[in-house]
């Protein structure tokens, strides 16, 4: 690991001051953010990228927390730690998806330093992403090997050029809730739907996994009220029950109006390069009478569409099972 030096800004600007500007003069040192450190003190260690400081957001006051907002939402400080998530019981009904998501994410002590927007810019976890000596498309190489390589924990949806899958927990469920990204830069703040924050490797940069410029930084989630009677739930299905990354998850949030489902959330986690929305699967709930067949009929669309590599096919079965568990957990298939 190369030598760095850690910035301590006080506030929001100037901590964008010190990140480099995307076409910034070359003499602009090339800074990152450090926040839990839990994905970048890694990425450090294992090469693969050495900046010359780290810009750590820990030294402003105000970014760390979470709190209702008067009309009922919630605001969510990039620097607010996961546990703090998973300890709030007030996050019930609606909110639950976000703390049960919260509480699942690697171990309590990863959980304690690791940070709200440290999870959600967190970077792939492919194997060959992380292997310091294989140039992948994800660092500016031609090819992206898992295509035809080892690819068992790559994309089924939204693949090509590059198969990595968002690992973050917390995407899924705050897309679900139709979250806000609050994004400050140099000309000062932007706001947009969290889910339009993440990018396929084919839209954007191959080399970033959201729409963030290099010197701008992630303040905060803005939750809006969900409506009276949402209930929510977050199931996440990995390889070690201690502490895993999802193979699949689902964030799902609905409301049950008499024997109608008045509104439906259904978000993929394990399976795409972003937070992946079942939108075929919505399309058919919304307004749905409630009952065991709408359950299996959704289960089966949520996973129309993939396009599974030679070694994740198992993803299908797995993502169906999961999204017709969270559905019927949360009563669209009727009074149980
Ligand atoms: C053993 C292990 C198991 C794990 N299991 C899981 C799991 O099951 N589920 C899961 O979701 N994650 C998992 N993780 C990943 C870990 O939870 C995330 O890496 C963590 O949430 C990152 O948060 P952090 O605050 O430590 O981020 P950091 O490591 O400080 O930063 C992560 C990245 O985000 C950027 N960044 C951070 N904050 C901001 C910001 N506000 N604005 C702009 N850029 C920012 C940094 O520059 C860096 O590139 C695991 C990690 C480990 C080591």
């Amino acid at each position: 690991m190369r030598s760095f030096r850690i910035l301590t800004p006080r506030d929001v600007a100037t901590a964008v001051d010190q990140l480099p500007a995307t076409r910034g003069p070359a003499t602009r040192e090339d800074a990152r953010v450090l926040a839990g450190g839990q994905d970048i003190l890694t990425e450090l260690k294992h090469d693969l990228i050495a900046p010359e400081a780290l810009v750590d957001l820990s030294s402003i006051a105000g970014l760390e927390g979470h709190e209702r907002t008067p009309d009922g939402g919630l605001r969510i400080g990039a620097m607010t730690r996961l546990v703090d998530l998973e300890r709030d019981a007030s996050l019930a009904g609606a909110f639950a998806v976000l703390r049960e998501a919260a509480a699942s994410v690697a171990s309590p002590q990863i959980r304690t330093q690791a940070t709200v927007g440290g999870n959600l810019c967190q970077r792939p976890r492919c194997a060959y992403y992380r292997h310091s000596h294989a140039p992948c498309i994800k660092k500016g190489g031609s090819e992206c090997f898992a295509a035809t390589g080892h690819n068992k924990y790559n994309a089924i949806f939204g693949g090509g050029p590059s198969y990595i899958v968002h690992p973050s927990d917390l995407a899924p469920a705050l897309v679900a809730l139709n979250a806000e990204a609050v994004v400050v830069g140099p000309r000062g703040e932007r706001r947009m739907p969290l889910e339009n924050f993440f990018t396929l490797p084919s839209e954007g940069s191959i080399l970033r996994e959201n729409v963030l410029g290099k010197n701008e930084v992630l303040s905060e989630l803005i939750v809006p009220k969900p409506a009276d009677g949402t209930v929510s739930t977050y199931l996440k299905f990995r390889e070690r029950e201690s502490y895993d990354f999802a193979l699949v998850a689902v964030a799902c949030t609905l409301r049950i109006d008499g024997s109608k489902l008045a509104s439906a959330s259904l978000v993929l986690g394990g399976v795409a390069p972003i937070p992946w929305r079942a939108t075929r699967a919505e399309v058919l709930l919304a307004n749905a009478e409630v009952g065991v067949d709408l359950v299996r009929r959704a289960a089966q669309a949520s996973i129309e569409g993939a396009a599974p590599l030679s070694e994740n096919g198992y993803k299908l079965p797995l993502t169906r099972n999961l999204v017709w568990k969270a559905l019927t957990a949360l009563g669209a298939g009727g009074a149980r």
